[in-house]
């Protein structure tokens, strides 16, 4: 493949420009995960509002139901307070006292419950109270957060839209068939697809070139790539007199 001196200085320049393509990329990439972690944190403290409100409704589903075993242990005691003056003898008497007085127990147990449930319920409704204003300030946070985030997306997406237009620019003069080689290697995870022959060595994975290889780069005529990791090898006397 033929290699000039003005596509060497094309190429390097267009390796610049993706460089800066890539960093504008990266500010794009950057922003949608940070947009799903406000997402996330407004969903998870929406979360912990709902289990606090179910909570208080369990706390007061349980308060119902005991209230309806006390009034039918009360309502067995008054039916059985009832009974005893028909009782006819004295043993059954006792047994019917000690029923109801087991009854009226029960009842006295179950109200303690109550109470305490009715403290649990205050409890549970304060901390409803205390996430639910906790919500509306992360929502607050979240709003303005996630307007700043959406603009700077949109900002980084112009700069990147600049950037691809001014490397697209870049690549016009390199030959299509240097640019597909260049492209195919930055394809394959090697951003500097073009590196500088350092001391005989690879600018990028370090190995000694052969000296007849450095001999082809120093000479210029055809496309030269390191044995090794396959990057397009330069001299950069050639790229920095063009730069000078
Ligand atoms: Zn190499």
């Amino acid at each position: 493949m033929a290699m000039t001196k003005e596509t060497l200085i094309a190429l390097v320049a267009l390796q610049e420009k993706d460089k800066v393509l890539d960093a504008r990329q990266k500010d794009v990439d950057a922003v949608p995960p940070r947009i799903a972690a406000v997402k996330s944190d407004l969903a998870e403290e929406k979360k912990r509002m709902d289990a606090a409100k179910a909570k208080t409704l369990e706390l007061e589903k349980r308060k119902k139901s005991k209230e309806l075993d006390a009034a039918a242990k009360e309502e067995a005691a008054r039916k059985h307070g009832g009974q005893l003056n028909d009782v006819k003898s004295n043993d059954a008497y006792k047994a019917l006292q000690a029923e109801i007085a087991k009854e009226k127990a029960i009842v006295g147990d179950i109200e303690t419950e109550i109470l305490q449930l009715m403290e649990e319920i205050d409890t549970s409704r304060g901390e409803e109270k205390a996430l639910a204003a906790e919500l509306k300030k992360i929502e607050e946070f979240s709003k303005s957060d996630l307007e700043k985030l959406e603009a700077e997306l949109s900002h980084a997406k112009g700069e990147h839209a600049a950037a691809k237009a001014a490397r697209d620019a870049a690549a016009a003069p390199v030959p299509a068939d240097v640019l597909r080689v260049y492209d195919h290697i930055r394809s394959r995870g090697k951003p500097d697809a073009a590196v500088p022959v350092v001391d005989g060595h690879c600018g990028a994975c370090q190995i000694t070139l052969a000296p007849s290889l450095v001999a082809e780069v120093a000479k210029l005529k055809s496309l030269a790539v390191c044995e090794s990791c396959q990057r397009i090898l330069y001299k950069p006397e050639h790229v920095a007199a063009a730069a000078a």
